[in-house]
């Protein structure tokens, strides 16, 4: 997921820009990923070896969370990357993370309405409104093979770990917005992740 944030990227971060992955967009034949159920995995191993790709991609284009089907791998893994800073200061420090085999236990009746943005979607170009629950429980296995069940009591937290866990099960946030959002979709070319390639 993107946050409508400016995302500045520092030269030496450039310097592996070959094995960098290009996020892949929905509505090309590269995305159909992004539709579709993905796969459990089998093998810790193999969730390790998607962190990693799924982590040079997000260090790379930015944003706060980004998940497998996104650069091509239709298995069950995303990653969130959340610090307390801007207008999110009261975030925990949560750092980079891995939720391997998520599943989300319950949410919260309790609602609130926040523009997304996806580096899937349009190269992260366009934004939406989206309602989504507040809180929420949320069971996955860690990178050790751990495995966790967390309360998530920060609505932007909650929101991201919402969206990324959507593609994993072939939704993006515009399948979530309510029809009468789409005359507000917003956009801003100037976050183009295609700038940073
Ligand atoms: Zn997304």
């Amino acid at each position: 997921m993107r946050d409508n944030l400016k995302v500045t990227v520092a030269a030496s971060e450039r310097e592996s820009i070959m094995s960098v992955i290009l996020p892949k967009q929905a509505g090309t034949p590269e995305g159909t990923l992004l539709f579709r159920e993905s796969e459990e995995i089998t093998k810790l191993s193999e969730g390790v070896k998607i962190f990693n790709s799924l982590k040079k991609t997000l260090d790379y284009y930015g944003g706060v969370g980004l998940a497998a089907p996104q650069i091509g791998i239709s298995k069950k893994v995303f990653i969130v990357n959340l610090r307390p800073e801007g207008k999110n200061s009261d975030l925990p420090d949560i750092g980079l993370k891995a939720y391997i085999h998520p599943e989300i236990l319950g949410v919260s009746e309790e609602t609130n309405v926040h523009a997304e943005g996806c580096l899937s979607v349009f190269y992260a170009t366009v934004y939406g409104e989206v309602a989504r629950p507040n809180y929420l429980k949320i069971r996955y296995t860690d990178l050790k093979g751990n495995e966790h069940t967390d309360e998530i009591s920060h609505p932007f937290h909650a929101r991201v770990i919402l969206h990324e866990n959507d593609h994993l099960h072939g939704k993006i946030f515009l399948q979530r917005m309510k029809q009468e959002d789409f005359s507000r979709l917003h956009w801003e070319e100037n976050l183009d992740i295609r700038k940073n390639v």
